[in-house]
């Protein structure tokens, strides 16, 4: 069986409609679309013929009239996966994005593309196995690096070393038969947080991924902003001072160089240095190094310098929020990707320098917020960009 898209707009609509709200009746569905009985029964019609939705149980029934629930169709399948510095990540998913099964490796991705492609690709047919799944609805695709949208390839990234310009997604197209979406790992999040996050009730909303590298996905009026050459929302490298620490990018002063888990272990090695930590330098003495997860851990605890190192680097990224939030006008502000203990402190300052520094039309109402997803937005939104194309209109 192949599955061709929907031949119009109307179809598009009516499967995004079943794909973010669930099963719907016949009667809702054709409201929600604004469709004519007799329109909606044509591309329904025709959805099921594509096999693409399908008839599910009966809907309770009132006053003796029965009508059946419609879903999307059971064998609609996407495989959302993310690959990160140290880590691949696949998951599959139903027709609605609910994850199936899902299975993680620990990978370096400096062995270059092809090794871990070969390791992702291996990682998905383990799950499709255990799913006893045949065929891919379609395929979507994080990394954690700069990617032209439209050739699916990684373009000058600092985190994965050799693979610039590689075409991602035809390589995968080309082992999986089905459409492959590729995409920057913060535009993926922001999507994960559009289709099961708190990002859910906004059209417009900034997503700020924290961790290894820095990034920003932009949902403005209920899709996802990419810009001219999809390099929106690339905030990691803005300057913020001409002498500051060297960033992986080659440059000095980048947010990134001051924000990044990298960046904040970094200063926590020079607090141990100074003697301003016994807290971290106990946990390097006994560990041989430290990690962005003993930085929140100390700062749970209470240790003042780990509190104080992260409280800086978390007023940078502040100041820069103060101006996408002044600019960009979003109805909310999401952070995600903060190892755990971290958040909360992040978050107070954060929230302190914005509310502080801008004027009340932009922030008057504006919450900011840490991601209530666990780490599922990276596969959940890899899914939704592939299915955004599946159930786009040809
Ligand atoms: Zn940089």
């Amino acid at each position: 069986m192949t599955y061709d898209g929907p031949d119009n707009a109307d179809q598009a609509r009516l499967l995004r409609l079943l794909r973010d709200d669930g099963p719907r009746s016949r009667v809702e569905l054709g409201d929600a679309a604004g469709l004519s009985r007799a329109r909606l029964v044509a591309e329904v019609d025709r959805l099921v013929a594509l096999g693409l939705v399908e008839t599910a149980g009966p809907a309770a029934s009132r006053g003796g009239r029965r009508s059946s629930l419609l879903r999307i169709a059971g064998a609609v399948r996407f495989a959302g996966i993310t690959i990160g510095p140290r880590e691949i990540d696949v998951a599959v998913t139903d027709g609605e994005l609910s994850v199936l099964a899902r299975r993680r490796e620990p990978v370096d991705v400096r062995l270059g593309p092809e090794a871990t492609i070969a390791r992702t690709l291996e990682l998905l047919g383990k799950v499709r196995a255990n799913l006893g799944l045949g065929r891919l609805t379609g395929v979507g695709v994080a990394l954690p690096a700069p990617v032209a949208f439209r050739e699916g390839a990684p373009v000058s990234p600092p985190a994965l070393p050799g693979w610039h310009g590689y075409g991602v997604r035809d390589a995968l197209a080309a082992e999986l038969g089905c459409p492959v979406l590729v995409d920057n790992d913060a535009n993926v999040m922001a999507l994960g947080e559009q289709h099961a996050g708190t990002g859910r009730a906004f059209d417009d909303f900034l997503y700020v991924k924290l961790g290894t590298a820095i990034g920003c996905g932009l949902v403005l009026g209920g899709a996802l902003h990419r810009g001219a050459t999809s390099g929106a929302g690339g905030i990691a490298h803005l300057r913020q001072s001409d002498d500051g620490p060297t960033c992986a990018c080659g440059e000095t002063g980048c947010l990134e160089a001051y924000c990044s888990d990298e960046a904040l272990v970094r200063e926590a090695l020079a607090a141990v240095e100074d003697g301003r930590s016994p807290v971290l330098a106990a946990r390097l003495a006994e560990a041989g190094a430290l990690t962005v997860a003993d930085v929140g851990r100390a700062t749970v605890a209470g240790d003042p310098a780990a509190q104080t190192l992260v409280r800086d680097a978390a007023r940078r990224l502040g100041r820069v929020l103060v101006g996408l939030v002044n600019f960009v006008n979003p109805g909310i502000v999401i952070i995600g990707g903060t190892a755990v203990g971290l958040g909360p402190t992040m978050l107070a300052e954060i929230r302190s320098v914005v509310y502080r520094r801008s004027p009340p039309l932009a922030t008057g109402n504006l919450p900011i917020v840490l991601s209530d997803l666990d780490d599922t937005a990276g596969v959940v939104g890899a899914a939704r960009l592939a299915s955004d194309d599946v159930f786009g209109a040809s």
